[in-house]
């Protein structure tokens, strides 16, 4: 596989404190990457860096073998991104925000309902055209933001902590989601979660901590690695223990 972003020695201060610590790892084409880690690790920091939001003191970040230019149309619509809080108008209806969104990328309003109506049916979520935005659960917010981020067809999604404050059901579903929208589109997502065991069918994990890059591996690589069951296991051993000595203890 190819690699879509390849990141050499980050490194990001905030008022003194490191918060990346020099980290280095890639993300290949067509890949579910997950990025785990606890509060304050640095997740947040790492995914403005290779948005382009905010700039590193150190290291360099290369989008398909190009060096980050921020201000690159070209690099702006590789990449989509749903942040925990919308940046949808609550006021609106579904079909209100996405076809007025939809219409700046493609300058015409009825191939901009076709477009808004074809990716909210790729979130199955055509039941929620005419509901208003600001009354649907959080997990019908959640496939609707989606939707508004697969309007550009980016090559790269970011979804931060897509799971995060749905309930069981609907985290099941949105998992499923996820799956589909990489199998048709052949996108690469990258997503955050604090739920290690969610990240078990991705097909490469980062394990942050403290700005620190502890652990960078298939799933079942990292936990045949260090002889532990699960991926909780996997970074519960190398938290309590240190890099030093990797041995899953509940084995
Ligand atoms: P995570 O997303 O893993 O919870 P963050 O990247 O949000 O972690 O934060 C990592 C550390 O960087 C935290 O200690 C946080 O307080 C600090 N931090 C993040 N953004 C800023 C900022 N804009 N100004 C100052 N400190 C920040």
């Amino acid at each position: 596989m190819n690699e879509l972003v390849k990141i050499s020695n980050l490194a990001k201060q905030y008022n003194n404190q490191e918060v990346l610590k020099a980290i280095s790892f890639s993300i290949h084409e067509g890949e579910l990457f997950s990025i785990l880690g606890p509060n304050g690790a640095g997740k947040s920091t790492l995914i403005s860096l290779i948005l382009g939001l905010a700039k590193p003191d150190a290291g360099e970040i290369l989008l398909e073998g190009r060096k980050l230019e921020t201000q690159s149309i070209e690099h702006k619509s590789m990449i989509s991104v749903v942040f925990q809080n919308s940046i949808l108008d609550p006021a609106l209806t579904v079909k209100e925000n996405l076809f007025i969104r939809a219409y700046f990328y493609v300058n015409n309003w009825k191939e901009a309902k076709r477009l808004a109506k074809e990716k909210l049916a790729d979130v199955q979520g055509s039941h929620l055209l005419n509901k208003r935005y600001g009354v649907l659960s959080g997990g019908e917010k959640r496939k609707v933001d989606i939707a508004r981020a697969l309007l550009n067809t980016p090559k790269l999604l970011f979804l931060d902590e897509p799971t995060t404050g749905l309930d069981i059901g609907s985290r099941a579903d949105m998992w499923r989601l996820i799956h589909q929208l990489k199998e048709k589109y052949r996108m690469t997502i990258v997503l955050t979660t604090h739920y290690m065991e969610e990240a078990k069918d991705s097909d490469n994990v980062l394990m942050l901590d403290a700005g620190r890059v502890m652990a960078y591996d298939a799933p079942e690589a990292l936990k045949k690695s260090y002889h532990c069951l699960t991926l909780e296991d996997v970074f519960l051993t190398i938290m309590e223990k240190g890099r030093e000595n990797y041995e899953c203890f509940s084995l």
